[in-house]
């Protein structure tokens, strides 16, 4: 048995704590090396790095944890693997493959062993994999070189004492335009997400929802989490749109929703209106970190409307997807085929 960190694995933040181990691949010469675990939690590189200039690079986000029968696994990182290289493309970033992406994941998590968090704390060893490019440009064109790296912190449970609902707004800027980056996994989408969400943050509100800029009608996401409704009819309700990024906890709830919960659910766009009519009786916002979080009213521009599940807990068709995707993920509940990574048996 390894010797776990001594850490106050339940009072864990959701930020950053240097562990041990981190993967660097380097791509030159047009094309990826092997890439290999590191000590350095630095990178030095030129004062005109495409990161640095053009905002060149893309990242992912997933989490590493201890199920009941003390395996350490991951959730469907082959997603993971598949996002990063449709966001890369998007940027000219050269994508990696699928394989060095696990490998990297597998290598990471098993030198930072030491970090995962024990089952029952709620907390995990959040991994973080992102490429960018790293070589001199000052001409608008890709980098000729890039790095890729992951590394792992163990952050935190998202909720303490409950998964409380939230109040949202409407927000006054604009995510992601309709033929834009809004799809990708890209630091640039959240460049310009941090003043809406400290203007939010002041006002009162935990998070933003977006709106489709083209129309200014249709609710898309929030800056961080894909959106999901129940309707008076108990169908969850999926928003879509082309500027929406694909959340892996999104497609797994809808998932679970449809084969183990029942539900029938329905992906189509979803009018501002609908919801201040009263269409819908649950809110709630889903991805990595709280798999869902509750809301509990909306605000546009002072009108406010509040569901049924109300603020007080979180409804019971929201609770009852996301306990049962929090039973799969810790091995309570039988996984479909391939959801389940295990990286120490
Ligand atoms: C990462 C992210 C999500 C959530 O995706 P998951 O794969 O479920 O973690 C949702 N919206 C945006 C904008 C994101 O960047």
């Amino acid at each position: 048995m390894m010797e776990k960190k001594n850490l106050d694995w339940s009072n864990l933040t959701f930020s950053y704590q240097k562990t041990d181990k981190r993967f660097v691949a380097n791509y030159k010469n047009g094309a990826w090396d092997e890439g290999a675990l590191t000590d350095d939690d630095m990178i030095v590189m030129s004062e005109d790095a495409g990161v640095l200039q053009y905002a060149q690079t893309v990242f992912e986000g997933l989490k590493a944890y201890t199920t009941k029968d003390g395996k350490i696994v991951t959730f469907r990182p082959d997603l993971n693997a598949d996002r990063l290289h449709d966001s890369a493309v998007r940027l000219e970033i050269p994508p990696i493959s699928k394989e060095m992406f696990l490998r990297s994941i597998h290598e990471v998590v098993e030198a930072n062993a030491a970090w995962v968090p024990p089952y029952g704390t709620g907390a995990s060893l959040y991994l973080r994999p992102y490429i960018f490019g790293i070589s001199p440009v000052i001409g608008v064109k890709p980098a000729d070189d890039y790095q890729y790296r992951v590394f792992a912190t163990p952050v935190g449970p998202y909720f303490k004492g409950g998964a409380k609902p939230i109040a949202v707004k409407i927000s006054d800027f604009d995510r992601a335009a309709p033929r834009g980056t809004g799809n990708i996994k890209a630091g640039l989408n959240y460049a310009m997400s941090m003043h809406a969400i400290v203007t939010a943050h002041n006002e009162g509100f935990a998070e933003n929802i977006y709106l489709d800029p083209a129309t200014r009608t249709k609710i898309e996401e929030t800056g961080g989490a894909n959106i999901l409704l129940v309707a008076n009819d108990d169908t969850l309700v999926v928003p879509k749109s082309s500027s929406i990024l694909p959340s892996i906890t999104r497609r797994s709830l809808v998932y679970v929703a449809e084969h183990y919960c029942g539900m029938k659910v329905v992906e189509r766009e979803v009018y501002l209106k609908e919801i201040f009519d009263g269409e819908f009786k649950e809110c709630g916002l889903c991805g990595t970190a709280a798999v869902i979080s509750p809301v509990g009213k909306i605000n546009d521009h002072g009108k406010e409307f509040e569901f049924a599940s109300g603020m007080a807990e979180m409804g019971p068709w929201m609770t009852k997807i996301r306990q049962t995707l929090l039973g799969i993920q810790e091995g309570d509940i039988e996984a479909p085929e391939g959801w389940i990574y295990t990286i120490v048996e």
